[in-house]
């Protein structure tokens, strides 16, 4: 159990708002970040405007009352709220919440989806290695912003690299990451990382992927033999060695001659800039 954290003096515009207290008060308050929806403060001690609006914002959404004290006391129902934190036990993250929620941020798997530069460069790569005789499915393209959040969250909290108690907002998403102790937090994350398959990344998936934008591509890619590949200055490579899949060096020079260029360490990802 987490001891009560207590204030010895009046927080809140034009009181004696201690640096210790205020401190408090903003360590308690960073826990409400997604119920109460504003971002992470300052732990700075310094009662300013922003750590006044996320008391009034936790006073109306997290209390829902609708008229939010300015001041809070010692001891005070104020005080009694932030140090009980309710969980959004509806939306808690792991297996469920993925087959739950992640239809509403699905990722395409349609080259129609890409932006249309990288979509023709895209095109010509995957003409010229199915005309060699390779296989390629694409298991992705485009990706909405919110998934790629979501992605971004897990990976983090599954690492123990972001508090569960207080995970940056992810807006319009509704995601408790805070299963009541660090390991079983963790363990949901896990459970969601893998869904995504990123559990074994050695990075965050970036919130700003390239998918967002539609400027990358994953796609697996099998062959047989040897294979003759028409490269994007028309030139024929035959590439004879090395893994006959994505992760063959070679056809990622030929991959790179179309303007698609690969992120060694994610197999099935092509880009724009490599990233
Ligand atoms: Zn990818």
């Amino acid at each position: 159990m987490v001891a009560l954290k207590k204030i010895s003096g009046k927080v809140g515009r034009g009181a004696s708002n201690n640096a210790s207290d205020v401190k408090t008060v903003q360590t308690l308050l960073n826990r409400f970040t997604s119920q109460a929806g504003f971002s992470k403060l300052k732990q700075d001690g310094l009662f300013g405007p922003r750590t006044e609006a996320a008391l009034q914002a936790f006073q109306r959404k997290v209390m829902k009352t609708s008229s939010p004290k300015k001041v809070i006391e010692p001891g005070g129902d104020v005080l009694k709220h932030l140090n009980a934190r309710v969980r959004d036990l509806k939306n808690l993250s792991g297996r469920k919440w993925f087959d739950n929620n992640q239809r509403n941020y699905p990722t395409s798997r349609s080259l129609s989806d890409l932006e249309s530069g990288f979509q023709r460069k895209v095109r010509s790569f995957k003409a010229a290695l199915e005309y060699a005789g390779a296989t390629v499915t694409i298991t992705a393209t485009r990706r909405p912003k919110k998934r790629a959040e979501v992605m971004n969250r897990a990976w983090l909290v599954m690492k123990g690299q972001a508090d569960p108690t207080c995970v940056t907002p992810i807006p319009g998403v509704a995601i408790e990451w805070d299963h009541g102790n660090k390991d079983r937090s963790k363990a949901a994350a896990l459970e969601l990382a893998k869904r995504f398959g990123i559990q074994s990344r050695s990075q965050a998936p970036s919130p700003n992927s390239r998918h967002v934008t539609g400027h990358a591509v994953d796609m697996k890619i099998r062959w047989s033999g040897d294979l003759p590949i028409i490269d994007g200055k028309g030139k024929v490579v035959i590439i004879k060695s090395g893994s006959r899949d994505g992760t063959n060096r070679e056809l990622h020079k030929i991959g790179a001659s179309y303007g698609v260029r690969k992120l060694v360490n994610d197999e099935p990802h092509w880009s724009s800039d490599g990233k």
